[in-house]
């Protein structure tokens, strides 16, 4: 029997016409009690039609298995790619919760840091190791205590206790049930220091209304694309803040640049640092459209003041590279001294 005529069914081809004659042009001997099947009016007797589908038949069914392995290899590797570029959580939003907390350790001192990057959103892959290294050598420097965690369980009232400034490192998504998001709103405006980091302002917080109200102020639009990252000025905005201090009165940086709705402004936040529209180019260029991301006002760094806590979220982040520059690495030093509640105010006067 040879190879194709084992590929198929026996018979299969033999199906329309007069079967008995199709087991002869197969070259297949009849199954013991084979009763040959009558001849269907779209079948012609003397086997022309079997001839023609034991040419064609193999053909298509040789395309289709291509097709059906093309398709299954496009999807897997599309797969691995939105992985690979840390989107799978876009496609797949969890809301996982973690439920067990985890053990803090015991040498935290009275100015810990909490760094927090759970996603449940988008991952960057890059900028969270780097930044957390750059957080952890900070806070071996300043002598702070220092704990880094994915686990949002974390997030209850006796362990935030332990830490004077949580940091959310491109934390994303939901990633905290509610009771953990309601103890770290009152560990945060009852004198507690918050830092958002990047996709700690993107848009997949909105389900956290407080959050997006009180420590973010501004809806996110979308970042620039085509190029994805590029070096731009930033300017120091309130140069005499506390933040602010032994920064000069503009750097550069090299970002995949958000933007948002409209400038935390507009909501009574306090930017500390904008970054020039006219330094790069402020568009989202992708499948051959150009979305104009321009705000005018273009804030990349501001804070506000909820109860007794403070908050700052900085838009900086995107690459582990961002973290390796001295005058960022100098604002996240004085971001966690200021947020933790240390020195001058910096919080605007409200009416
Ligand atoms: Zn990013």
């Amino acid at each position: 029997m040879g190879g194709r005529d084992t590929a198929f069914p026996l018979g299969f081809f033999c199906f329309f016409g007069d079967s008995a004659s199709k087991y002869s042009s197969c070259s297949q001997e009849l199954p013991v009690g084979y009763k040959p099947i009558p001849p269907r009016e779209f079948g012609a007797p003397d086997g022309t039609s079997c001839k023609y589908l034991d040419m064609l038949g193999p053909m298509v069914i040789k395309i289709l298995k291509w097709l059906l392995a093309l398709g299954l290899a496009f999807v897997l590797l599309s797969l691995a790619a939105i992985w690979y570029i840390g989107a799978w959580n876009i496609v797949f939003p969890s809301s996982q919760h973690d439920e067990v907390a985890p053990a803090l350790p015991t040498d935290l001192g009275d100015n810990a840091i909490l760094v927090f990057s759970k996603t449940n959103s988008f991952r960057h892959k890059d900028g969270i190791p780097g930044g957390n290294a750059v957080l952890k050598s900070l806070a071996e420097k300043n002598d702070w205590g220092h704990f880094a965690t994915e686990n949002g369980a974390a997030f209850n009232d006796a362990s935030l206790q332990k830490f004077s400034v949580v940091i959310f490192n491109s934390a994303s998504g939901d990633m905290l049930s509610d009771a953990q998001e309601a103890a770290f709103q009152d560990w945060l405006q009852a004198g507690g220091g918050w830092i958002g980091i990047h996709a700690a302002g993107d848009s997949s917080h909105k389900g956290w209304t407080w959050y997006v109200d009180n420590l973010i102020g501004a809806d996110f639009t979308a970042h620039i694309m085509g190029p994805q990252t590029q070096a731009a000025t930033i300017n120091a905005e309130l140069a005499d803040h506390p933040v602010m201090a032994g920064l000069p009165p503009s750097w550069e940086q090299e970002e995949e640049w958000y933007s948002w709705e409209e400038s935390p402004r507009v909501r009574g936040f306090t930017p500390l640092a904008t970054v020039d529209e006219t330094s790069y180019d402020p568009f989202q260029r992708i499948f051959g459209s150009d979305r104009d991301l321009r705000m005018g006002d273009h804030p990349v760094v501001w804070i506000n003041c909820i109860g007794q806590g403070r908050s700052l979220y900085s838009a900086m982040g995107h690459w582990a590279s961002a973290f390796d520059i001295p005058e960022y690495q100098q604002l996240l030093e004085n971001a966690v001294v200021w947020a933790r509640g240390e020195g001058p105010s910096g919080c605007p006067e409200k009416e």
